[in-house]
């Protein structure tokens, strides 16, 4: 008889770390790090931990909802059998319905045991072999001499990919496109206008800046999430990729934006839609020839090392965005597999995610 694999226990706790700075975007900041943390106990002793990063001006999501979900899991998970972890995790996605931070805590919690059980890294369970994952730095919103001195820094430091945060004040936002081009010449330029733009809006911008000699790589969600004709006419006519985040919060947007030729590039973030379904839309995008960046939302080192793992494993992310722990000061913005030029590298042989919160 095939032994169990049973949960003993799991609990789940909220942790808070300040910023170096407020993550600043088009439609809101984050001034902290606050997340909820799941760990689950296996009955040989193993734990596998998991992360729930809620971005409530972003997903309308919240930290006591959150909380209390995780913890009526942890108490159904109780007794559980995580050897099959598909049947496990489809029964968990149901009871988590609209709460994909949960859901993603709840995935990353249960994969991470398994791998740590298999010894394998947790990039093992989606692909054979590591490829390199380099994250690009965020540029928030805020001045022209912020934006000077991220670019500098974070240049001098080995970026070669920089994603500008646009969207409150276009005068200014051109100015700050500009000076990163100036201190970071050699990097690639990837605009994320957090759905603030009108897609005419959009256009003109990029038309301004190509004026300039600034050729972007990559714009994200220039207009709201539902104008799906807005990201259909930036996409004919920006002469960049054009990338879906906001619009693209499950698989079933993803085939939307796919059928409609709205989008050639999609933001896949575990804290949309868990692991699972992540790995659906990468598949599904990738058939359909979009492009693809692994995404994050404020992630403590736990989620963002895990989300550098699995595109390591599936190797298909043209952009990696898990810059996040480099804004958060302490412990939890330390990933022992991620350098201070945002390389990660990942051996053969640690179990799971390797990070112990
Ligand atoms: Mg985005």
């Amino acid at each position: 008889m095939k032994m169990k694999l049973a949960v003993k226990d799991a609990r789940c706790r909220v942790i808070r770390a300040p910023l170096s700075s407020p993550f600043r975007i088009a439609t809101g900041q984050h001034d902290f790090l606050e997340n909820v943390f799941l760990t689950v106990e296996l009955n040989n002793g193993i734990k596998g931990f998991g992360e729930a990063a809620v971005a409530t001006h972003i997903t309308g999501e919240t930290i006591p909802q959150t909380l209390s979900n995780l913890e009526d899991i942890a108490r159904a998970f109780r007794g559980c059998d995580v050897s099959e972890p598909l049947a496990l995790l489809g029964a968990m996605r149901l009871k988590l319905k609209g709460n994909h931070a949960a859901l993603a805590a709840v995935e990353m919690a249960v994969l991470d045991a398994l791998a740590r059980y298999l010894r394998i890294p947790f990039w093992k369970l989606f692909g054979p072999k590591a490829s390199v994952v380099a994250t690009d730095i965020t540029i928030v919103i805020g001045t022209l001499k912020e934006a000077e001195a991220g670019a500098k820094d974070f240049y001098k430091r080995g970026f070669r990919s920089f994603k500008i945060k646009v969207g409150r004040d276009i005068d200014l936002d051109f100015k700050r496109v500009l000076a990163v081009q100036r201190l970071a010449p050699k990097a690639a330029i990837i605009l994320d206008a957090n759905q603030s733009f009108t897609a005419d809006a959009m256009l003109v911008f990029l038309r301004q800046l190509r004026a300039k000699g600034v050729a972007t790589s990559l714009i994200e969600q220039p207009v709201p999430k539902k104008d799906i004709e807005g990201l259909s006419k930036v996409t004919r006519l920006a002469r960049t990729l054009v990338c879906a985040d906001e619009s693209a919060g499950s698989i079933l947007d993803v085939k939307k934006l796919i059928r409609k030729k709205a989008v050639t590039a999609v933001n896949i973030k575990f804290m949309k839609t868990g692991i699972l379904e992540s790995m659906e839309i990468a598949s599904f995008a990738r058939q359909n020839g979009l492009g693809l960046m692994m995404g994050a939302m404020m992630e403590s080192s736990l989620a963002i090392t895990a989300a550098a793992q699995f595109a390591a494993g599936l190797g298909c992310f043209q952009f990696i965005d898990l810059d996040t722990t480099f804004f958060i000061k302490g412990k939890m913005a330390r990933s022992p597999y991620l350098d201070r030029r945002g390389v990660f590298s990942f051996s053969e042989t640690s179990g799971g995610i390797g990070i112990t919160v």
